[in-house]
């Protein structure tokens, strides 16, 4: 399997933007869509949650199964097939995209790039908020950034801590067991297995067991989350949890001043 090329996906969704001259972080992906010769229409899918068709006479559809509810996730899904339609012109006639693959940034390099592509297409560099990079970070940035681009709160956290320039990890999770987590540049050193349960004595499980929507920010032992690692006795760790139960979901942001 060849790697994902996320360069050449970032590259194209900066072209994309300059092309048309977006520079409203909340500007309208369907119109954006329509442009690229690309129709969008709901319902009529039940095996997957998005589905790209190239037709012959040169236009596409994409179309976007009704449970797909929320405006940031049909906005995400959208520009995940544009990504498709722009990266994988060669590949095959359709695209069926499934739930877990708008999550996947790692087993297949199609979805990791159409994935990349979506993501900076919806939160690029340029219009990113920098003085919100300089904060502490926490959730409430993450929220205000979200609500601006229109993006959801999984999506806007991953950019987020991609481009951090603090320590910070983020963790998500179904069920009380970690499915994936992703960490800043300078907080790569420290790793989280995934498929694991959460730590007990965590924020996060107690917010789990609760049901609790929102927890604040909370100082907590490193080894707590890291315990094969050495720490100081002065070594801070900061914890945030979201919380939902509709998804069973929780998102931990984890910083390391
Ligand atoms: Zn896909």
């Amino acid at each position: 399997m060849r790697e994902p090329d996320f360069t050449k996906a970032e590259a194209a969704s900066i072209r994309l933007l300059d092309r048309y001259g977006v520079d409203d972080p909340g500007f309208d992906i369907l119109d954006l869509a329509y442009v690229l010769g690309v129709d969008v229409e709901y319902g009529g899918i039940e095996n997957a949650d998005a589905w790209l068709l190239r037709r012959r006479d040169g236009r596409g559809v994409i179309r976007l199964n009704s449970n797909i509810q929320e405006p940031a996730r049909k906005r995400f899904s959208i520009a995940h097939e544009i990504g498709h339609w722009i990266m994988h012109p060669n590949l095959q006639q359709g695209f069926l995209c499934a739930a877990q693959d708008f999550q996947d940034y790692a087993r297949s390099p199609e979805e990791a790039e159409a994935n990349w592509f979506a993501a900076t297409l919806l939160l690029p560099k340029s219009l990113l908020p920098k003085d919100q990079f300089n904060k502490d970070p926490c959730f409430e940035i993450v929220r205000k950034i979200a609500f601006q681009f229109q993006t959801s709160l999984t999506a806007t956290a991953r950019r987020y801590v991609e481009l951090s320039k603090f320590s910070v990890i983020l963790v998500s999770s179904t069920n009380g067991e970690i499915k994936w987590s992703i960490a800043s540049k300078c907080a790569r050193r420290l790793f989280l297995p995934w498929g694991g349960p959460l730590p007990d004595g965590s924020l996060t499980l107690e917010s789990f067991k609760q049901g609790l929507a929102r927890t604040s920010q909370n100082l907590i032992l490193p080894e707590i989350w890291f315990p094969s690692r050495k720490w100081d006795r002065d070594a801070e760790l900061f914890e945030q949890a979201r919380y939902s139960a509709e998804y069973n979901n929780s998102l931990t942001l984890l910083w390391l001043p």
